[in-house]
């Protein structure tokens, strides 16, 4: 069998968003959706990219030499990037003293993948955490997860996957036997909308997270036995300013919640707004339509969260995470 690989954005260690417990977070490049205000935009390309961190930049235009396009230039003595005349040959990465040119990610094997998360399995232990793959969309490097997913619950530790939730039936099902947790985005319930600021409707979406919750109503509902693993679902939303974050989005959102997963959601998390990631967009030297937003404010968040309950959901099950705006 020919070996296994799989292209990885970064690995975090001792996170606790992800999943429960302290965990250790892969995330994998590539993702089918567009959204507006993406948070990990190197990874939507499976293939590696490359960025420019400008405080490490020392000026000496080694890479300007080395680029064989003329992606980089330097017309005013000043380093200029044309992303879309990047070829992604390297050259620069090599030619940079400073490592102020990176490539956007790494090309991983199975076995060294495994090796690399199982040196926190004691810390898996302690905390009641795992590993989680996350992304880009993990669904797309399905061969690769199932099979790292399998071999990790082999190992006995606790295996998490976080999903857009766009791919094909095939691979969600590929992955959820050898799944303990699954987090999945509802963005936006109204699939025209969705369409418009993520590139894809809902309707597949949805249908994916109804075989979720389906799995999980078929395997919770055995007895428990030897090697028995149950399933959780946490349902994830950002609340992006004008997008996701409006009274009928979150409301139409708990509605859909209360009425067709309520038996099986154990959490759903409403994740606020930050714009930590405008300096990826600046690294990559594409323009972010959410550079000038500030954080949510907290009377903002109370609101979305009244209407969440209004239209049904669980207090016991509502959770707000992230970073409000100092009043
Ligand atoms: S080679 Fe590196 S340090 Fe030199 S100009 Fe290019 S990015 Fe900056
Ligand atoms: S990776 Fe892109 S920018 Fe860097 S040298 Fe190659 S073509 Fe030029």
């Amino acid at each position: 069998m020919a070996t296994l690989t799989c292209q990885t954005i970064e690995i975090s260690r001792g996170t606790t968003h992800d999943g429960p417990g302290l965990r250790t977070t892969v995330f994998l490049k590539g993702c089918p959706l567009r959204c507006l205000w993406c948070q990990n935009p190197e990874g939507i390309p499976v293939a590696q990219g490359v960025w420019w961190e400008a405080r490490k930049c020392i000026g000496c235009l080694s890479c300007v030499a080395a680029c064989p396009t003329g992606a980089l230039q330097a017309p005013h003595g000043e380093l200029v990037r044309d992303p879309t005349g990047c070829t992604i040959c390297g050259a620069c990465v090599e030619a940079c003293p400073s490592r102020a040119m990176a490539l956007t990610g790494r090309e991983w094997t199975l076995d060294a993948l495994l090796h690399e998360v199982l040196k926190d399995k004691e810390y898996y232990q302690a905390f009641g955490g795992g590993v989680t793959v996350s992304g880009g969309e993990p669904l797309g490097q399905a061969t690769f997860v199932a099979e790292f997913l399998r071999r990790l619950q082999k190992k006995g530790v606790h295996t998490a996957l976080d999903t857009c939730g766009l791919a094909p039936e095939s691979a969600l099902t590929s992955i959820l036997p050898y799944t303990d947790h699954v987090l999945f985005d509802i963005k936006l319930l109204d699939s025209e909308l969705h369409q418009r600021v993520t590139g894809h409707g809902n309707d597949h979406i949805l249908r994916n997270l109804s075989i979720v919750a389906e799995t999980l109503r078929m395997r919770n509902a055995k007895p428990p036995s030897n090697g028995y693993r149950t399933l959780q679902l946490w349902i994830r939303t950002p609340l992006i300013p004008n997008t996701t974050a409006t009274p009928e989005n979150i409301g139409a959102i708990s509605t859909y919640i209360h009425e067709h997963l309520a038996d099986v959601v154990e959490r759903w998390e409403l994740c606020a707004f930050n714009s930590a990631c405008k300096q990826k967009y600046d690294k990559l030297g594409s323009p972010w339509p959410y550079a000038d937003y500030d954080l949510m404010d907290q009377a903002t968040i109370d609101s979305l969260r009244e209407v969440a309950l209004s239209a049904g959901s669980d207090p016991d099950t509502l959770v707000v995470s992230g970073l409000t705006a100092r009043s």
